[in-house]
């Protein structure tokens, strides 16, 4: 990324990655607004300093205007077991809310956009790590969803010259300092494990211990909220006009549920009980990415890929969390 700054509107910056991303870029001296409509964000998320419009993604035409450079698409529901139970969610608003953003940037004259894609447009890999060439098959419509957007995506570079990366983002984790990992309800593994460890719930419940992996349960590719923002600062400045880069995003090392819940015990120091249950519907055996794109094209390199490190970050978020809920164990 060049050294001039910017103006950048962050879709989705209530939440979790996009807030992460919100913050770094105000850090590195741009000009940030965020528009979210706080339906699955928190107002909290939103960095100070950054200008905050609360609203929807649909409605984008209503404030973008030529004075951004750029926008950074955050806005999308991503929870796998949801978009299962309720496809029509998924689709109305992760690819309804990208027609409307899309035609919103060209009607503004804004032609740099940087996505957030997912490791589950690529379904079960044939082949592990999984590099950008490998088939797309979704397992699941919120996969479908974004497999989606990043076809929209393709095809606006080609039409009208559109600048455009999409980030494939494997098991996003970790904490940016008061910035972590919330959902309500949370589904996410390592929050879940940490939620345990305080004894806010009696156990974790380990979804499917027969799948064809070293101990039958499902392996991620875990990667620092941290590392995931650099690249897409690093995005901004790789975006060329009439290309739609893809990059994957991870750490090229694959760990099991019960791999985490290890390092979670060892980093906390506590006992995490766990209990088998069903397979989740719509679950990959196993996602472990190929950065060397992201690398190669992005000049991204991770500086915190411990799986302990990331571990280490959430919990210090998650006691953070803890105590802020007024609970009175530590
Ligand atoms: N998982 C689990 N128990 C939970 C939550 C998740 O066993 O309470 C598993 C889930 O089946 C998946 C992995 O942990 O194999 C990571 O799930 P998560 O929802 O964190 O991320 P995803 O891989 O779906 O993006």
């Amino acid at each position: 990324m060049s050294n001039s700054t910017g103006t950048y509107l962050v879709t989705g910056g209530a939440g979790y990655v996009g807030g992460v991303v919100a913050a770094r870029l105000l850090a590195a001296g741009h000009a940030v607004t965020v528009l979210d409509d706080l339906s699955t964000g928190f107002r909290e998320g939103v960095p100070a300093g950054a200008e905050f419009i609360e609203g929807r993604v649909q409605d984008a035409a209503k404030w973008l205007d030529r004075s951004f450079d750029a926008v950074l698409h955050f806005a999308a529901f991503s929870q796998v077991g949801e978009s299962v139970a309720d496809p029509e969610k998924y689709w109305r608003n992760n690819v309804g809310g990208s027609v409307e953003l899309l035609r919103a940037m060209r009607q503004a004259g804004v032609r740099t956009l940087v996505f957030s894609s997912t490791a589950a447009v690529y379904g079960e890999p044939a082949v592990t790590p999984i590099t950008e060439d490998a088939p797309t098959a979704p397992t699941n419509p919120y996969g479908a969803s974004k497999l989606a957007v990043d076809h929209m995506i393709a095809g606006e570079c080609a039409a009208h010259g559109l600048a455009a990366v999409s980030l494939r983002y494997f098991n996003v984790a970790g904490a940016h300092g008061a910035q972590g990992e919330r959902h309500d309800p949370e589904t996410h593994l390592i929050p879940l494990v940490l939620r345990t460890a305080l004894g806010e719930r009696a156990h974790l419940s380990v979804f499917g211990e027969d799948y064809p992996t070293p101990d039958g349960t499902c392996v991620r590719d875990y990667i620092h909220v941290d590392d995931l923002a650099d690249a897409h600062l690093l995005a901004l400045g790789a975006a060329a006009a009439g290309e739609h880069l893809v990059c994957n995003l991870g750490n090229g090392n694959g760990f099991s549920v019960r791999e985490v819940i290890g390092t979670a015990r060892e980093v906390t120091g506590r006992p995490i009980p766990e209990v088998v249950a069903e397979r989740r519907a719509g679950d990959p055996a196993v996602l472990v990415a190929s950065a060397e794109r992201a690398r190669q094209r992005l000049g991204w390199q991770p500086t915190r890929p411990a799986l302990a490190d990331i571990i280490a970050d959430a919990w210090t978020f998650a006691r953070r969390q803890h105590r802020s809920e007024g609970s009175t164990t530590p």
